[in-house]
């Protein structure tokens, strides 16, 4: 018996397909011609930051055991389902797959963690299939083999979640997707917060089922493969779904965000999480974003608050002067007409500064406001008259309308890595021991 990762990517389009849904022919597939699976489907994303993205950035990984005789025909399954389900004619889509025999080498997870975080080049990967005699086949430019690589070096032995998809029969697609919404609304009121993200609290708007013509009817997450298994149960649905399958994940870790410890270390296209001093009081711009900046000892930079973030917008609108924050987003590099700016995913509002309005005296007589007569003139009433250089200048201290805490962007402007609030206290720290009975269809 061999081990064999099989990771592959870019097979999909703006308009049709998914990477996903190629995974789950497989898996059907494989089973068939007696091929063990060592974990569930793994679905990666990448670093969602980086300027040549594919739609969703997800890469595929299947891990499996099989006799050594069984290896070519795998090769020639796999290479064959992709070449027929790719989106080959697409001037964007550059599937690639890969190949590895062996248990997966530190250099290929360090690889991995690099293009989840940051931005990586084909001859790097290029260069350590080589190195760890792994196997590569890249569809027109091949770039596919970057993600592929990438999605057999994460393991997912830290954290990680769990997504069930159902996908559609080929004459739905394109159609509206045809659940009903208030059996998604008991899902999420049977489920949650074991599953996260089914529905916007702010809209109510149904986030499972994306609105595009490709194969997926739905997408559940959750924190087990049981709980999604039977969220994906309690959907009741007016099409046939033709196949479903569970895949663990690295949705909702915050995987992609890399703590840096000082400013000046935020590099384009790297997400981060930053601590610093609001130097600028926030401004709206044209669409109702809200723009504001944060300094420390090594320089300065700019925080974007989108107006489809929500509740992230609002807080960020009351953010003053002095105010301690920790930044977390992708990072967009310095143009003619902004500079270099984090587009806030999340934001903990460490400490708040006082915020406090001078104004002068009441009047002792009459309890108006009184005016100034100029520097250190002292002050007159302009009801009763009555003057004072005695009186002074009163300092108030302006109640704020924000509390500390952590605020993240409404669910349904959230990325697919973004860690929700109901994600805190659940992280993971290791794998599953083996899958659970009945993890795909068929
Ligand atoms: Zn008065």
């Amino acid at each position: 018996m061999v081990e064999m990762h099989i990771g592959f990517d870019d097979t999909d389009s703006p308009k049709r397909g998914c990477t996903t849904y190629i995974a789950a022919l497989l898996v059907e597939k494989l089973s068939s011609i007696g091929v063990s699976f060592i974990d569930y489907p793994h679905l990666i994303r990448l670093n969602p930051n980086v300027p040549w993205k594919t739609r969703g950035n997800g890469a595929l990984c299947l891990r499996i055991r099989c006799n050594d005789n069984l290896l070519d025909k795998i090769i020639i399954t796999v290479i064959d389902t992709i070449e027929v389900n790719a989106e080959l004619n697409y001037e964007g889509t550059d599937p690639g797959v890969v190949f590895l025999f062996h248990k997966v080498p530190q250099e290929i997870k360090d690889f991995s963690k690099r293009t989840v975080q940051g931005l990586v080049e084909q001859r790097q990967a290029l260069k350590l299939i080589k190195r760890f005699k792994a196997e590569a086949l890249g569809f027109k430019k091949g770039r596919g083999i970057i993600g592929g690589l990438a999605a057999i070096g994460e393991s997912l032995n830290g954290d990680h979640t769990y997504e069930i998809i159902a996908y559609r029969t080929p004459e739905n697609l394109g159609t509206p997707r045809k659940i009903h919404s208030s059996s998604v609304t008991e899902m999420n009121e049977k489920t949650s917060p074991f599953t996260f993200n089914n529905i916007d609290p702010e809209t109510g708007r149904i986030l499972i089922t994306p609105r595009g013509p490709d194969p997926i009817l739905y997408g559940i997450r959750g924190e087990n493969p049981e709980v999604v298994r039977l969220a994906h149960e309690m959907i009741r649905r007016e099409e046939p779904v033709e196949r479903w399958m569970i895949f663990r994940t690295n949705h909702g870790t915050d995987s992609h965000l890399r703590k840096v410890s000082s400013i000046v270390k935020i590099q384009p296209y790297k997400p981060v999480d930053v601590q610093g001093v609001v130097t600028k009081e926030p401004r709206v711009i044209q669409g109702g974003h809200i723009i504001f900046s944060i300094r420390d000892e090594t320089g300065e930079v700019d925080c974007a608050a989108y107006e489809p973030t929500g509740t992230l917008c609002q807080i960020s609108k009351n953010l003053t002067v002095g105010d301690l924050i920790e930044a977390f987003g992708g990072v967009r590099p310095s143009s003619s007409k902004h500079s270099k700016t984090i587009n806030l995913e999340k934001m903990r509002i460490l400490k708040l500064a006082p915020k406090t309005t001078i104004l002068n005296p009441t009047c002792p007589d009459c309890g108006r406001r009184m005016k100034s007569m100029g520097t250190r003139k002292g002050f007159r009433c302009k009801k009763c008259g009555f003057r004072s250089s005695q009186l002074e200048k009163l300092v108030v201290k302006e109640e704020r309308k924000l509390k500390k805490g952590l605020y993240i962007t409404s669910p349904r402007s959230q990325r697919h890595l973004t860690k929700p609030l109901c994600r805190y206290g659940r992280e993971k720290s290791s794998a599953p021991k083996r899958t659970i009975e009945g993890w795909h269809f068929p």
